[in-house]
């Protein structure tokens, strides 16, 4: 199979090509069809090193407005770290797509420097959930015109105690939003969370 059979556009297909990737890990020829389609909702069960960043990225990329500078995603995850790295894989996936903006909101660093980095135009936020709580009670963020929420890891983020964070932001954001949920394990808070936030959701394994 080949990324030019799954429906990306020339400048995904570019930044791949730099990138070096030859052909769509597994995760990626099941999800990315399907999250290029309108209003599809997932539940991915898929491992780290799987390829399960590009398998959201992409699509999440292609789908998003670059001339209109409101965050229009929302991707969280569960540390510091893991945001940083998915912000800079987005970054090199877009890299071709004029216009559109990245930021990563973490705790542990300037909120108010994180805040000036969103008003600047950030169509995606790659954020932790406490942070990401953090800045909507502080009004240092618009999530009015959020179309994909993301939550990675999700298993991870509810054994570090998210559940409430990320019940919250689902709640905040528009209701006619889609939500891609990538989890290694499918403890039943995360089932909770599909069942209570999510529109029949697709199921994938890998
Ligand atoms: P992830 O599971 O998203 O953490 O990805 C693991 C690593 O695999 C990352 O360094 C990606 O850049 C790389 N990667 C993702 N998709 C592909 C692919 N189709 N071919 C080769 N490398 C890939």
């Amino acid at each position: 199979n080949k990324f030019e059979e799954l429906g990306l556009n020339e400048s995904l297909l570019s930044a791949i090509q730099d990138l070096g990737f030859e052909t769509p890990s597994e995760v990626q020829e099941k999800a990315i069809p399907l999250l290029l389609q309108q209003d599809t909702d997932i539940v991915a069960l898929a491992q780290t090193g799987t390829g399960k960043t590009a398998a959201f990225g992409f699509p999440l990329i292609q789908k998003l407005d670059p001339n209109d500078r409101s965050t229009q995603a929302l991707i969280l995850s569960p540390t510091r770290e893991l945001c940083l790295q998915i912000t800079n894989e987005i970054k090199q996936y877009s890299k071709y797509v004029k216009g559109l903006h990245t930021v990563a909101v973490y705790g542990g660093a300037s909120i108010t420097e994180q805040a000036r980095e969103v008003k600047r135009g950030a169509q995606i936020i790659v954020a932790t959930p406490g942070r990401m709580q953090d800045m909507i009670n502080r009004n240092y963020v618009n999530i009015k015109n959020i179309q994909i929420c993301v939550l990675d890891e999700a298993d991870e983020m509810l054994n570090m105690g998210f559940y409430e964070d990320i019940t919250s932001i689902l709640s905040d954001t528009p209701e006619e939003k889609n939500t891609w949920l990538f989890s290694a394990t499918m403890p039943i808070e995360v089932a909770r969370i599909a069942k209570e936030f999510m529109k029949k959701p697709q199921e994938i394994t890998v």
